[in-house]
């Protein structure tokens, strides 16, 4: 039985974990984890070996920007979780992962075209840094795919999606958007932060490019950050190539805390998921909440895509207060004990950071099936803390709105 065919929980325990990082040549046994390999010189046999090269791709000694034995252990466990990906390259950050696969894949001249939920870094990279390179983008619903068709011109190369798109958190209809961006011969991209391979497959689904913010639910301890793209060949050369213009590298120490967090991320997830569940289904009994936007719950905008494409979910949603000024929403959160607050999501410990979705969207407002209520907003990270004492915070943040 290979690798591959095993459930993604048994995958997760296997990843990376190839001999040849694991054993030493001639001595029997070996260790659980691939070693920390701090290196940036590697060595070569004699001339005759330099002169030779290596091969542009994971797994061969050439230099310590191109990786070593525990990054290549990471991409190799994070390729072997991606449906259909032939590798993964990895970035210091999720967003640099986002920059590096966009300059990959667009040149000047071509257009991109972005969902309108995209995260707020994805959209300064696209009219920042791309447009000054002559790339420009437009935004599109991700509501109404049928629309897409009408926006794709011949200069367009990119479709970049993300589902459930920030803040909103609504799910779109991947399989449909993708298709559209194929027909036209457009790449597809997708940030794939929130559900993980073990969530959602984008690959399966017509993506071209997985990406990840590794920061998030790989990690999972808050104290790393590092990104990934995932893809078939060829483009994920393309991207490889792109990451050693820039010189990309993440270091050894670094991808081992990325690997260890790797083995807990399907009991992390199956937990902050049932907690979030828990809780978004509390806070849409509560007066004060006009909406709540977690892909899991019924009724949010896209569940029944969630349903239909996605295999879990995971602690990271939003709700919109019915009745709430700035200084309420300010009393709610200052209030909470348990609700860091702080960006990033992902980790242990629960976060809270205040949401206004309307600051960060073109000219698609957010979804009309759900009520916004104050247009006021907060983000929820859902830890590893009991769901009952996530509850009894909340409920004290909202008595603490009363009061002035
Ligand atoms: C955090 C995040 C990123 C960026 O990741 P960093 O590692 O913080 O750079 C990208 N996409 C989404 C959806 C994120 O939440």
């Amino acid at each position: 039985m290979s690798e591959k065919e095993h459930k993604p929980a048994t995958r997760l325990v296997e990843a990376g974990r190839r001999k040849e990082w694991t054993t030493a040549p001639g001595k029997p046994g070996g260790v659980v984890n691939p070693p920390v390999w701090r290196s940036s010189t590697h060595l070569y046999e004699n001339v005759a070996d330099l002169a030779k090269g290596r091969p542009n791709a994971d797994g061969h000694f050439y230099y310590g920007r191109r990786g070593g034995p525990t990054q290549w252990a990471l991409c190799d466990a994070l390729t072997g979780l991606e449906e259909g990906a032939d590798g993964t390259e990895l970035f210091p950050s999720g967003v640099a992962a986002i920059a590096a696969t966009l300059l990959a894949l667009l040149k000047p001249g071509d257009e991109l075209l972005l969902t309108d939920n995209a995260y707020e870094p994805t959209r300064t990279i696209a009219f920042g840094m791309l447009k000054r390179m002559g790339i420009t983008t437009r935004t599109f619903d991700p509501m109404q795919p049928e629309t897409l068709a009408e926006e794709i011109t011949d200069k367009c190369k990119v479709v970049m999606l993300e589902s459930p798109g920030s803040l909103t958190m609504e799910v779109c209809d991947v399989p449909s958007l993708t298709a559209i961006a194929r027909e036209h011969g457009v790449l597809s991209v997708i940030d794939n932060t929130w559900a993980s391979p073990l969530g959602f497959s984008p690959l399966a689904h017509g993506c071209d490019v997985s990406i990840m913010s590794l920061t998030k639910h790989v990690g999972g301890h808050s104290d790393l950050m590092m990104g990934s793209a995932s893809a078939a060949a060829p483009v994920i050369e393309r991207i490889r190539l792109q990451a050693q213009y820039m010189g990309q590298v993440v270091s050894p120490d670094d991808a081992a805390l990325a690997l260890r967090g790797l083995r807990t991320m399907g009991v992390r997830l199956k937990r902050t998921t049932s907690s979030a569940l828990e809780i978004a289904k509390w806070l849409e009994s509560r007066s004060e909440v006009a909406a709540v936007l977690c892909p899991m719950l019924p009724g949010a905008p896209g569940h029944d895509l969630w349903r239909r494409d996605f295999t879990g979910g995971c602690g990271l949603f939003s709700f919109i207060f019915a009745e709430a000024d700035k200084a309420a929403r300010g009393r709610f959160i200052d209030s909470l004990d348990l609700f860091g607050i702080g960006f990033s999501w992902g980790g242990y410990e629960s976060l809270i950071i205040p949401a206004d979705p309307e600051r960060i969207r073109d000219h698609h407002t957010w979804p009309q099936s759900i009520d916004h209520g104050s247009g006021l907003g907060v983000r929820l990270a859902i830890g590893l803390e009991d769901p009952s004492d996530l509850i009894r915070d909340l409920e004290d943040g909202f008595a603490a709105m009363e009061t002035k």
